[in-house]
């Protein structure tokens, strides 16, 4: 069985936890880290024969067409993490339009095709911006992997089916792919990447997801180029967010190489190309 595992492709100054820290205005001032994390996951991935899906901001493809055709060419799938990582609830209807559509063109100078996939900001597609569905059929996405099925106060929509489903919009209907959860007393409990991934020990994540594959269930993790660079400059955050931010860093990239030896990984293209849901 194979697995999807994804890439938010985002410098770490972009992070929604540090957004008190760096205001927009200073993005093109802060020095870039992008290429520490994106060597240590491209080169694991390559070591271990796995592919993946790498979500990329359109501000990251605009300055790094050079990065997106990397990934193309190491057989990995681009997809899209909207522009410049404002949540759903910001950007409201109109704006996700034109964020999608910025995004697009960004991927599509770099030299991708035509995203099929999404992953909103911070998981922020909810009840409450369950519209973004609708926008995302009518632009033609296949998929989407925004929902995160659990109780947090920033996103979350806790009664959502944690597999693969297809749900219903306005002018069709699109694949949900949400990142995996961990079933524990009648709740999802997060596991599925960031800080969740570098906070749990690695053995219970390799569980989790070993406890997926005997279900016949795919897993969808994700991670940050950012959580590969430990040595990446420390901010006066506050810190509850610097401790998020920062906690065992130094183990992703072992815990990912440990995963990647254990079990099959691939893109989210692939990967639900094989659920029997994928042509609805
Ligand atoms: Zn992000």
């Amino acid at each position: 069985m194979r697995h999807a595992l994804s890439f938010d492709v985002e410098e770490y100054f972009q992070v929604a936890n540090l957004r008190g820290h760096f205001r927009r205005e200073d993005w093109e001032r802060v020095p870039s880290r992008l290429d520490v994390g994106m060597d240590a996951i491209l080169g694991a991935l390559e070591r271990h024969e796995a592919h993946a899906t790498f979500f990329f901001l359109g501000w990251i493809a605009e300055r790094r067409a050079d990065l997106v055709r990397r990934c193309l060419d190491g057989g990995h799938e681009v997809a899209s993490h909207g522009y410049e990582h404002a949540f759903l609830g910001d950007l409201g209807r109109e704006g996700l339009v034109e964020d999608l559509a910025r995004t697009e063109a960004a991927l599509e100078a770099a030299g991708a095709p035509a995203p099929r996939g999404f992953r909103a900001s911070t998981f922020t597609l909810r009840r409450d911006t369950w519209w973004a569905f609708d926008v995302l059929v009518e632009r033609g996405y296949r998929y989407d992997s925004s929902v995160h099925p659990i109780r947090h106060p920033l996103y979350g929509v806790p009664g959502f089916e944690p597999g693969i489903s297809r749900v219903s919009a306005a002018g069709g209907t699109i694949l949900e792919f949400p990142v995996a959860t961990w079933p524990c007393a009648g709740r999802n409990l997060p596991m599925g990447g960031g800080g969740y991934f570098r906070l749990l020990p690695g053995a219970l994540t390799r569980a989790a997801v070993g406890g997926l594959e005997r279900r016949g269930r795919p897993a969808a993790l994700y991670l940050h180029p950012w959580e590969f660079d430990p040595d990446q400059p420390r901010c006066p955050a506050p810190l509850v967010a610097r401790f998020r931010h920062r906690v065992n860093l130094r183990r992703t990239l072992p815990r990912l190489e440990r995963l990647l030896q254990r079990f099959r990984f691939d893109t989210y293209e692939r990967v639900l190309a094989d659920h029997p849901d994928a042509d609805g």
